[in-house]
């Protein structure tokens, strides 16, 4: 027993941006913590969620002992689901975190039920060798915790995404006293969240916001469009709260809001004031002056309730002229060209859309910048640091922090990326070796309000199911289809007639871009997601493959 190693092995989420998954591991005995996805860049066109490879773990199996999430952010839970259907073991998070993962699991179909186990901030669980509490901290998202990991070779903290919000809109303090009193007892390893390792000083209080949407509040005198994160339960609180100070009835819009509001209802964590709520469909009905909309799509997604308002293809809602559009969220890199596109359609139309950084602000980060990770950096004074959460140049940043604090213990500091194996016995700490890591590509196929089985999509589908491009030349001003469209494909062989499968392909793309609207036409981020929902749809019915669609617009 006591020749036992500790590992921890980052599985994603170093170097690169979300899929955070950890592996710790003594002896024979693996605990997991956090499971997430990776939204697709835009090169990976044609892939709807990227998932950590599970190649270590399966190869370990019979070793895993539970999966711990921190928060119900996506880069945290996503995964779950996946990893569900290859590794049946405990999940425990909080009730919250657990409800969003629930509603993630019901667009899968599991062969066995799985074990969510409840936990509260403060609760001590014993998992295999290892003593596990939840320590409540402040984030963008509701009931966050980090986590204290007592191993049989010392303490092991890992803080999750925080900010140290010291005026939390739902008074729900970070626990820094239980930080401190494991720092005091002795914290052999802290992974603490890098995101804003390149941001000095403080993040603001998610109280900051306050003062932008009420002056919005108070000065528009038409409809409000304020789009978050549905997770930001913070900030649908606090338009929920101005709405009725202002007299606005609220109509909540996007399936993800929708849910997430509904949930967090449901558990005490919203509170929606009596007769607020109004119905989709009633919106458009009542004075402009005496509404306020919530809707999803911050990020420019193309099939997403803001995104389709914008190309004003929404079954209830318009924006027109005087009204006022809030983007109240960050624009995530990569996704500018998307949201910018969304912003420019609301525009045109005459609406005031208000995004980007502001004084008072429209947004904050849910990441602490420097001055708390020096905070938590001095409260734990861990004797090994691993910078976790972010790219290459945050990690390395906060190790050099942590260096230059040179609070009495800390011996060494580990920038790891993905793969990395961390190990510590008697001996010490230091990189040793690499585990198997990358990304797996899925492609759910749920772009529209129905939800559809998820389907792993991974080297070998498509080798099996192969490509097809569906190649349209579209007048960029008139928004007409030059010639029919063209239909290419490698790897995807029609067993009987190869031509009438091209034939019927080509009509669906056709009707695809003769239902749309001129708007919709001339957004090449919309009309690609719309031909490729239609194409796969029809291509799955008639042959129950699945190639990779990558629709391909010529500009002329
Ligand atoms: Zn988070
Ligand atoms: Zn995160």
């Amino acid at each position: 027993m006591k020749d036992h190693k500790l590992q921890v092995i980052p599985l994603g989420g170093l170097g690169e941006f979300g899929m955070n998954m950890t592996a710790i591991r003594y002896g024979d005995d693996i605990l997991i913590v956090d499971c997430g996805m990776m939204f697709p860049e835009p090169e990976l066109l044609g892939v709807d969620l990227v998932m950590p490879d599970l190649t270590y773990l399966k190869e370990n199996e019979a070793h895993i002992r539970a999966v711990v999430l921190t928060h119900g952010h996506e880069d945290h839970i996503g995964a779950v689901p996946y990893f569900l259907s290859e590794i049946d073991v405990p999940v425990y998070g909080t009730d919250f975190t657990l409800a969003l993962v629930e509603r993630r699991l019901e667009e899968y179909d599991l062969d066995q039920e799985p074990r969510l186990i409840h936990v509260k901030a403060k609760q001590i669980v014993d998992i295999g060798p290892f003593k596990v509490e939840f320590i409540h901290v402040t984030h963008s998202i509701v009931s966050a915790v980090a986590l204290a990991i007592t191993t049989p070779m010392g303490v092991i903290i890992h803080t999750g995404d925080f900010k140290v919000d010291p005026t939390p809109t739902d008074n729900e303090l970070f626990d820094l006293h239980t930080l401190a009193d494991y720092g005091k007892r002795g914290v052999l390893l802290l992974l603490s969240d890098s995101t804003n390792a390149d941001r000095p000083g403080y993040t603001e209080s998610e109280r900051a916001v306050r003062p932008r949407m009420e002056e919005i509040f108070n000065r528009s005198e038409k409809r409000i469009v304020v789009s978050c994160f549905s997770s930001s339960i913070h900030r649908i609180q606090l338009v929920l709260d101005l709405a009725q100070q202002y007299g606005r009835r609220v109509a909540v819009i996007g399936r993800s809001m929708v849910s997430v509001t509904e949930i967090a209802h449901s558990l005490g964590l919203l509170d929606i004031p009596d007769g607020i709520l109004l119905r989709p469909q009633d919106a458009m009905d009542l004075p402009p002056e005496k509404v306020a909309i919530l809707i999803s799509g911050t990020q420019g997604e193309p099939m997403s309730a803001l995104s389709r308002v914008a190309v004003d293809n929404h079954k209830h809602i318009s924006v027109d002229a005087g009204d006022t559009v809030v983007l109240s969220a960050r624009i995530i890199p990569g996704n500018e060209k998307g949201i910018f596109r969304m912003i420019d359609h609301m525009s045109r139309r005459g609406a005031d859309v208000l995004y980007g950084s502001m004084n008072p602000p429209l947004h904050v980060s849910g990441h602490g910048s420097i001055e708390e990770m020096k905070l938590v950096l001095n409260l734990v004074r861990p004797r090994y640091f691993m910078p976790v959460h972010g790219e290459f140049r945050q990690l390395s940043k906060h190790a050099r922090l942590a260096e230059h604090l040179r609070f009495a213990g800390l011996e060494d500091s580990f920038v790891m990326e993905s793969g990395d194996v961390l190990e510590i016995d008697h001996h010490g700490a230091r990189k040793a070796g690499k585990v198997p890591v990358g990304r797996v590509c899925i492609d759910s196929g749920s772009v529209d309000d129905v939800v559809q089985e998820m389907v792993i999509r991974d080297r070998r589908h498509l080798s099996e199911d192969g490509i097809v491009l569906p190649i349209i030349a579209i007048n960029r001003h008139t928004g007409r289809m030059e010639n029919p469209p063209e239909i290419v494909s490698r790897g995807f062989a029609v067993a009987e007639d190869g031509s009438k499968f091209v034939d019927e392909a080509r009509l669906v793309v056709a009707k695809t871009i003769e239902n749309s609207n001129q708007e919709e036409k001339t957004d090449w981020g919309v009309i690609k997601e719309k031909i490729r929902a239609d194409l796969k749809r029809h291509i799955v019915k008639q042959t129950s493959r699945r190639p990779l669609i990558m629709p391909v617009i010529l500009e002329v």
